[in-house]
């Protein structure tokens, strides 16, 4: 039998996790304290996994769908991306009221080789961006990016999701060990590029 839970539910509302791979290595990720979110393993057993499924496993917990629903599980959504947009476009085209956010390291395009937003426009409502850092250098050290120049990366991610009209948030972990974060200047960052700024606090094995 296969593990392959690509719906969850968290606090009664829709996470999808369409992958386990990302381009980050946070320490702070939740995935490298615990295997499942409320009693959901989160690790795929595959990884080669189709729009249809995350659907027939979305059809299952329908009555749930008007309370928004979240790309976010143990891996960036975007590595996934026609994926992640054809499960968007069936969810607008059967609940047209549904709002729809992804949470990203905002790594999407230079993952994909091309500009994604425009094509996301009218199928993702929001975008949670993990800022993380208030430079480079702490960003490389929480983060441990995989990918080029990520920091600039996300925040130019992170502009043109303001520029295009998504909702757009900025958000850092803080409370995770000794690291050196400065809320105000992150806060600063997240609210001159025109986002809305989110700390979560760091809780150990928590959510
Ligand atoms: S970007 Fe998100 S999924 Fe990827 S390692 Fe960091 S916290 Fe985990």
């Amino acid at each position: 039998m296969t593990n392959n839970n690509l719906v969850y539910i968290l606090d009664g509302k829709i996470y999808i996790n369409l992958t386990n791979a990302c381009t980050n290595d946070c320490k702070f990720c939740l995935r490298q304290q615990k295997d499942d979110v409320q009693g959901t393993n989160m690790w795929l057993d595959s990884e080669n996994i189709s729009a249809q499924d995350v659907i027939t496993q979305l059809e299952k917990q329908t009555d749930k769908i008007s309370k928004g629903v979240t790309f976010c599980g143990y891996g960036e959504p975007t590595i996934k991306f026609d994926i992640l947009k054809d499960v968007a476009q069936y969810l607008k085209t059967n609940y047209p009221n549904v709002f729809i956010k992804v949470n990203t390291n905002g790594h999407g395009n230079i993952i994909n080789k091309k500009d994604i937003l425009p094509e996301l426009k009218g199928l993702v409502d929001e975008f949670s961006i993990s800022l993380n850092a208030q430079n480079e250098e702490l960003y490389n050290l929480l983060s441990q990016p995989k990918v080029n120049d990520a920091y600039n990366e996300m925040l130019n991610f992170a502009k043109e999701a303001v520029t295009l009209g998504f909702k757009t948030t900025m958000s850092v972990v803080s409370g995770f060990e000794n690291y050196d974060l400065n809320l105000k200047e992150c806060e600063k960052i997240a609210h001159k590029i025109g986002a809305e700024f989110r700390n979560r606090e760091f809780i150990p094995n928590g959510y």
